[in-house]
């Protein structure tokens, strides 16, 4: 009978995107009570939570380790993508790196495993990647909410997302 285990890493390797799985998937599961030691977030019944209370019991001590996501923003590994296009772009870059910044704050008080990866402007375009295609296309829906302009939406078989998001400029 054949190894399906085998079979899987083949598929995965003969695969035509170059993303990877996500991390949490691939590495042991921590111990109960671990904390990142880079964003805080704490683990606790197999759930990496934003909160930063642990309930310890007397003399039991945190264990320290990083998280999946901050693992992945270390390794520029992204499951989101987003090309923000257009003169307007150019035009209204702050206001928009600083609403993209909120969305990933807010996101990620409740959801740790959203994060941002890289954020690049280069020849009139910002290039942002996150750790998950959801917060990807949360930013998408609040730019279209914030600004106007188009997000047009591209899953990949492995549930990465690409959005391109355009908008002409402002007159
Ligand atoms: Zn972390």
């Amino acid at each position: 009978m054949a190894d399906k285990s085998m079979i899987r890493s083949l598929n995965r390797k003969g695969s035509r995107s170059n993303r990877k799985p996500p991390v949490a998937t691939r590495l042991p599961a921590p111990l109960d009570k671990s904390a990142c030691e880079r964003c805080g977030a704490t683990y606790v019944r197999g759930t990496w939570r934003a909160t930063r209370k642990l309930a310890l019991r007397p003399g039991e001590s945190v264990r320290f380790t990083v998280c999946p996501a901050c693992k992945q923003v270390e390794r520029g590994e992204s499951r989101g993508r987003l090309i923000l296009r257009g003169k307007y772009v150019g035009e209204a870059r702050e206001a928009i790196e600083r609403r993209i910044a909120n969305v990933a704050r807010r996101a990620a008080a409740t959801q740790p495993e959203r994060k941002l990866v890289s954020s690049e402007f280069r020849d009139g375009t910002l290039e942002v990647r996150t750790t998950s295609q959801k917060l990807a296309h949360r930013i998408a829906r609040e730019l279209c909410k914030a600004f106007g302009g188009k997000a047009a939406y591209a899953w990949s078989d492995d549930g990465a997302l690409d959005v391109v998001w355009t908008r002409a400029a402002t007159r």
